[in-house]
């Protein structure tokens, strides 16, 4: 099994996200790796009349963003994470998540098999296309409810 260096931890704020972190960092002891947390805002703002884009729908965006901000730094010092790097990003969760992981020189991507679109899937929507598009390994730890 490769020696993995940096390990990238993908969280929703689910309560699945608990099940990521355990068996993220019991790795990351493992083998001595780096941790990074991740969390996407899926909100993106919809122009399609090429109108301009009211000061309303910025405002509603910088807000999502610094209320991500604080649940993630508060997710982190939950856990004994406060030293390590956290990103908030924006737009959709699989291409930020791909994209910060090919940036970063991460190894591993960890995440949930399941999160907040539940278990009607063998594999969790994220999970499942995060692992098709991954530049490195993929663990998709088991959740079951
Ligand atoms: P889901 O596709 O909703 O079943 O989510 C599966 C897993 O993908 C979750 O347990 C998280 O690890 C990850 N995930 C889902 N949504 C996000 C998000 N917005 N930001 C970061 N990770 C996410």
């Amino acid at each position: 099994m490769s020696n993995y260096t940096h390990l990238l931890l993908a969280v929703d704020f689910s309560a699945t996200n608990r099940h990521v972190i355990r068996k993220g960092l019991a790795l990351a002891e493992a083998f001595g790796a780096r941790v990074s947390l991740i969390h996407v805002v899926e909100f993106a703002q919809v122009d399609l009349s090429n109108e301009l884009v009211m000061p309303q729908e910025l405002e509603l965006d910088q807000e999502l963003l610094a209320l991500a901000e604080s649940r993630l730094q508060a997710l982190a010092e939950e856990h004994g994470m406060s030293e390590y790097a956290r990103h908030v990003r924006q737009g959709s969760t699989k291409r930020e998540i791909l994209h910060l992981a090919g940036e970063q020189g991460v190894d591993l991507i960890v995440l949930g098999s399941h999160g907040r679109s539940g278990l009607q899937l063998l594999l969790g929507s994220t999970a499942n296309a995060v692992l098709h598009g991954a530049p490195c390994d993929v663990l998709a730890v088991r959740v079951k409810s």
